[in-house]
C-alpha cells in the first residue's frame, strides 16, 4: 500500500500533468488540424506533393510551403482573403443531400490559399493556366459543345466522367446543366478579389437559367437561401472530387469545382 506521502507526490505530478495537457491541448489541436490537412492533400495531389513534416507542405520540386502563417484568428473576410493552407479545411464540407440551408458563413471550400491554387495549377495572367487546358464535349448526346478545363490533376479526366453520367439522367433533370456559363476564365472573385477557381480551369458553372447566386440578391438584408439544381447532378459531380458552390451560405448553384481534397478523394 503507498504511503500518504506518496500519494500526494503521485496526485501532484497528475494535476501538474493535467494543468500541462490543459495549457497545450489547444496547440496540439491546432498540430492534428495541420496533419490532417496536410495528409489529405498529399494524398490527393501526389503528382505534385512529395509529403510533410506536419508544419510544411514539401512539393516534389522542393519548394517548401508553411501549413499555417501564424496569424491571429481571422474573421470570415480574411480567410477568403488571406487563407493559410490549414484554413482551406476549416469549414468541413458536407457530400450528399443538404438537409437546411447552410448556417451563416459556412462556405466550406470558399477559404483558397492562392499560393497554394497558384502553384498547383499556374498563374493565369502569364498563360500558365491556358497552356494546360483541354477540350472535352459536354454532354455529347444532348448539347455536345466543347468545353475547357485543365489536365492537371486528372481534373479533365473527372469532368469528363461527369459529363457522360449526367448525360444518362432524364431530359427534364439534365436541362439545368446545360447551356452552361461558362469554365476556364482568368478573373478574381466579384466580393473577395481573389484569383477565382476559375481561374486554374478547375470550376464549371451549369445553366444560370435554373440556378441562384447570392449576389444578385438585393445586398444589406439577410441572405435567403434559394436552390433549383437537381440533387442527381449535384451527386454525380460530388462522386467525381467537386464541391458545388450550393452548400455555401453565399451560395451560387450553378457553380462546381475540382476539390477532391475535400470529399476524402
Ligand atoms: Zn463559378
Amino acid at each position: 500500500m503507498p504511503s500518504a506521502a506518496a500519494s500526494r507526490i503521485g496526485w501532484r505530478l497528475a494535476t501538474a500533468a493535467l494543468a500541462l495537457w490543459a495549457a497545450t491541448s489547444p496547440l496540439r489541436a491546432q498540430d492534428d488540424a495541420a496533419r490532417a490537412a496536410l495528409d489529405a492533400l498529399v494524398a490527393t495531389y501526389p503528382q505534385a506533393l512529395a509529403g510533410h513534416d506536419g508544419a510544411a507542405l514539401r512539393w516534389r520540386d522542393g519548394t517548401v510551403m508553411p501549413a499555417t502563417d501564424g496569424a491571429a484568428p481571422k474573421s470570415f473576410a480574411e480567410l477568403l482573403r488571406h487563407a493559410s493552407i490549414v484554413d482551406q479545411f476549416r469549414i468541413p464540407y458536407p457530400p450528399g443531400r443538404l438537409d437546411a440551408p447552410p448556417a451563416v458563413d459556412a462556405d466550406p471550400g470558399r477559404f483558397r490559399n492562392t499560393a497554394f491554387f497558384v502553384k498547383l495549377y499556374g498563374d493565369c495572367s502569364k498563360g500558365e493556366v491556358s497552356a494546360r487546358l483541354v477540350s472535352i464535349p459536354w454532354l455529347p448526346r444532348t448539347w455536345g459543345k466543347s468545353i475547357q478545363v485543365t489536365a492537371v490533376n486528372g481534373a479533365a479526366d473527372a469532368l469528363r466522367a461527369v459529363s457522360l453520367e449526367i448525360d444518362a439522367l432524364p431530359a427534364d433533370i439534365k436541362r439545368a446543366a446545360y447551356p452552361i456559363a461558362g469554365t476556364y476564365n482568368c478573373r478574381a472573385v466579384a466580393d473577395t478579389g481573389q484569383p477565382s477557381p476559375h481561374s486554374y480551369g478547375i470550376a464549371i458553372d451549369l445553366n444560370t437559367a435554373v440556378s441562384d447566386y447570392w449576389y444578385w440578391q438585393p445586398h444589406g438584408g439577410a441572405i435567403r437561401y434559394r436552390n433549383r439544381m437537381p440533387q442527381e447532378i449535384v451527386a454525380i459531380f460530388e462522386k467525381h472530387g467537386f464541391i458545388w458552390g450550393g452548400k455555401w451560405y453565399h451560395f451560387d448553384t450553378m457553380h462546381f469545382e475540382y476539390r477532391p481534397e475535400l470529399l476524402g478523394r
